[in-house]
């Protein structure tokens, strides 16, 4: 719903490019770094810093590919919050210099800059773009691995890092804890439902596979009504209370292999293979009815939801983000007609 995107601001393309383009500018710098020291450094050194610079050119092209798929729309919205990342990532760029320095080299100082560049690996979202943006050919996530361990190497492997020694087996430890992390952290706590990211890596798969079978989607969005009134009136737990009781009931109204997921803050999405548009019409008004008639906030009023379904035959593609994306922006237009023509009811297309 447009007038709705305060919830999932980071589902803007602006503030998802903003990630990528953090990440581009980090590496780029690193690349131009990396290089430097491989110039100034002696021969013993200068391996390691040619084998740095050459990763960060796969890196900087595999931003760039991202940048330009996230400007045509074509990478999935995964993040709830990107402002938080971007500032994260500001931090990392912050701490590290603009252009490499003139001067000697000093390999002690190379190596805690380096250190310093990739300490950014450890955070999770990285990860997950990894997993979702890749085409699954790039070996991003391998060469991001290898990419760590030959810094972590070349510290273990030289007395003169000792020092650096305790950091660096810290920073393996962290980053493999972060990517598992990274991997499972795909459900909404308040709901237990899939979380934003969550469904992507579950919505891909299932158009696939309609798609293998010839059959139909239909992807369908509920946002409470007037959800602000509950939160003012009541507070924001019995808020969450009503959240997590929507959730249970669409939960038992989705069929087991259907894709339920709470997409932003009262909003969720059933991702579902179907027939027709009027069997996914039915399915929304199943789940519509049942919380209009059993949700209540602890005083006893009525809860009611609003649906905006979008059916489509799901076609043959290497890459469903696209697609997905455009059910998504579909059903949300009709979520919106749903609200203007009264709420607690259902408009598919
Ligand atoms: P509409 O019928 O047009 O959808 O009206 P609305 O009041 O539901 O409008 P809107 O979608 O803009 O408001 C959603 C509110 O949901 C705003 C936000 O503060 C609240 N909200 C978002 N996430 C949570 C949450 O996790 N818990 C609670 N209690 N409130 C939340
Ligand atoms: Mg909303
Ligand atoms: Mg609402």
């Amino acid at each position: 719903m447009k007038e709705n995107k305060k919830n999932f601001e980071c589902g803007s393309e602006g503030a998802l490019s903003g990630v990528i383009t953090r990440c581009l500018r980090l590496d780029s710098k690193a690349f131009a770094q990396y290089w430097a020291f491989a110039k100034a450094a002696p021969e013993d050194d200068r391996r390691l810093w040619l084998d740095m610079a050459a990763d960060e050119k796969s890196h900087v092209d595999f931003w760039r590919k991202c940048q330009k798929m996230s400007l045509e729309g074509h990478l999935p919205d995964i993040f709830d919050d990107c402002a938080e990342i971007i500032g994260r990532l500001d931090g990392v760029l912050d701490r590290v210099p603009d252009k490499p320095g003139a001067g000697g080299y000093d390999r002690h100082k190379a190596m805690r800059m380096a250190l310093d560049f990739e300490s950014h690996l450890l955070m999770p979202e990285f990860f997950e773009m990894f997993k979702l943006f890749s085409d699954g050919h790039d070996g991003i996530v391998e060469n991001y691995s290898s990419h760590l361990e030959k810094l972590v190497r070349a510290v273990n492997d030289s007395p003169d890092f000792a020092d650096l020694r305790f950091f660096t087996e810290n920073v393996m430890a962290l980053y493999r804890k972060s990517m598992d992390l990274a991997m499972k952290s795909i459900e909404d706590p308040l709901t237990s439902l899939l979380n934003r990211r969550g469904f992507w890596q579950t919505a891909m798969p299932v158009l696939n596979l309609a798609a293998r079978e010839g059959k139909g989607l239909a992807l369908m969005i509920a946002d409470i009504d007037h959800f602000k009134r509950i939160n003012d009136d009541l507070g924001h737990p019995e808020g969450d209370r009503i959240i997590a009781g929507l959730a249970g009931i669409i939960k038992t109204s989705a069929r087991k292999y259907d894709v339920v997921c709470r997409f932003g803050g009262e909003e969720f999405i059933v991702f579902t293979m179907v027939n027709s548009l009027d069997d996914a019409f039915a399915v929304c008004e199943r789940i519509r009815s049942a919380i209009a008639s059993s949700l209540k906030t602890a005083g006893g009023r009525p809860v009611t939801a609003s649906f905006g379904a979008k059916f489509a035959k799901a076609p043959v593609v290497s890459n469903p983000a696209p697609f997905i994306n455009e059910l998504i922006l579909e059903a949300d237009k009709n979520l919106y007609a749903a609200k203007k023509s009264g709420r607690n009811r259902t408009v598919v297309s």
